[in-house]
């Protein structure tokens, strides 16, 4: 299956290729790294091998900081128009997390198995059935 995807404004294009659906496994994170760095309430990330994505166009920017959690986290995001399009934390092993919201068709495509730090959700954000 391949899957393809880009930043905001297109400077970034990617493409994932993935044996199956299922090597892929999306969660939603509403920790506080993840709020401040979408902006939003959480942080919605495919996790998937690295070696089956690819950058087509563009070399995104990365930032690594432990933002005070204790484990370094990288994030690469479009220098132009500051899509976040992955992180990998140095517990990421041989795996990569994907912005979600960067997929050509998010609506229908790998969607969400589960939730992370559910302490910080907010109250009236509602409940992601698990698998
Ligand atoms: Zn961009
Ligand atoms: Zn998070």
């Amino acid at each position: 299956m391949k899957y393809t995807g880009s930043c905001y404004c297109r400077a970034i294009t990617y493409e994932i290729d993935l044996a199956s659906p299922d090597d892929a496994r999306t969660s939603v994170c509403h920790c506080f790294n993840c709020k401040k760095f979408t902006g939003t309430e959480n942080g919605i990330t495919a996790k998937i091998p690295r070696r089956a994505f690819t950058y087509m166009t563009g070399v995104p920017k990365k930032h690594e900081s432990d933002n005070g959690s204790g484990a370094l986290l990288t994030r690469e995001f479009c220098a132009d128009c500051g899509s976040g399009i992955m992180e990998y934390g140095a517990h990421a092993g041989e795996n990569t997390y994907v912005f979600h919201g960067t997929l050509d068709d998010p609506m229908n495509v790998l969607p969400p198995k589960g939730e992370f730090f559910m302490k910080y959700k907010a109250p009236w954000m509602p409940e992601i059935p698990s698998e």
